[in-house]
């Protein structure tokens, strides 16, 4: 690498300024406007559409965009990373929807008690849970702005997706909050502590945390199997594509889906899937990382 590669410069701008300028229904409607062209728009172009007469007027808040929220070249008016954000969680309904929904029934069973499961939005959580007990399946953040963008059956399903999109941007070690960088480890459950009552449980479990953000997630470890690349493909290859089966009916599906600790210190556990008499298992480590696969027809041999 030459000496050129290895220089970097970050420059941060003070929050306080830069948030600030957003305070301003003209500039709102620039990024809005700017967020909905499919391509650069020109000066009078941006004008028109969001409906500012005044040329000098809007010029003055276009200005105070750019270079933080817009950007400018040959083409015209484009966002920057920053005004796409801010336009994405405008659109995610952060900082300004608030939802009620009544509790969705699904087709699944509460492996603490056997009653019925039900999906529900509750803080700005979506969270699958028992109707009898307080077992709680999964829980997690979901943008309240997206719920109104499926119809009630589709939600329960919307959610799961969802909590797997974020585990996946989770496990390539990406916060999904701030985009910071996450860190991974294996804990093994010894007092059955949980925090929100879904892994109690688990032998072991898997934190995910963000230093800069303070961001922090807790997943099974059949999660992780059930999302590794080995896992969709004996599964794929088996008939059951996990696109379609939500995993509170996988459960109903498999023989074997169940995780046992193989050392305390460093904590390395075994995650076993089992389908047709046929099982694979995937060895964790203490940072969460997959060290080892393996796959059997005999469950003893595994
Ligand atoms: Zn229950
Ligand atoms: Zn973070």
């Amino acid at each position: 690498m030459s000496d050129e590669s290895e220089t970097r410069t970050v420059e941060h701008r003070p929050p306080e300024e830069t948030f600030s300028l957003l305070a301003d229904e003209t500039r709102l409607a620039i990024l809005r406007e700017l967020s909905d062209a499919d391509e650069p728009l020109g000066f009078s172009d941006l004008r028109a559409r969001v409906g500012v007469r005044d040329s000098g007027k809007f010029n003055y808040h276009l200005k105070k965009l750019l270079d933080s929220f817009v950007r400018r070249d040959e083409d015209g008016y484009e966002l920057t990373l920053a005004g796409s954000q801010v336009v994405g969680a405008l659109l995610a309904g952060t900082y300004t929807a608030s939802v009620s929904l009544d509790p969705i029934e699904i087709d699944g069973d509460c492996r603490e008690c056997g009653a019925s499961l039900v999906a529900v939005y509750e803080d700005e959580h979506a969270k699958i849970r028992c109707i009898e007990c307080d077992t709680v399946r999964m829980s997690f953040t979901f943008p309240p702005g997206t719920i109104e963008q499926y119809d009630r059956e589709e939600l329960p399903l919307a959610f799961e997706r969802w909590v797997f999109s974020e585990f996946a941007q989770a496990t390539r070690g990406f916060c999904p909050n701030c985009s910071g960088r996450l860190d991974a480890s294996l804990e093994l459950n010894e007092d059955g502590h949980d925090r929100n009552r879904s892994l109690r449980n688990e032998v072991a479990y898997l934190r995910y945390h963000c230093d800069r953000c303070g961001n922090e997630m807790l997943a099974s470890v059949d999660t992780l199997a059930t999302n590794h690349s080995t896992v969709v493909a004996f599964l794929a290859d088996r008939d059951i594509d996990l696109d379609d089966v939500p995993s509170w009916e996988l459960n109903q599906i498999l023989d074997a889906n169940e995780t046992e600790v193989l050392s305390s210190d460093p904590s390395r556990v075994r995650s076993t899937v089992g389908v047709g008499g046929e099982y694979i298992a995937l060895v964790v480590d203490d940072f969460g990382e997959v060290v080892d696969v393996e796959r059997s027809d005999d469950r003893e041999a595994v």
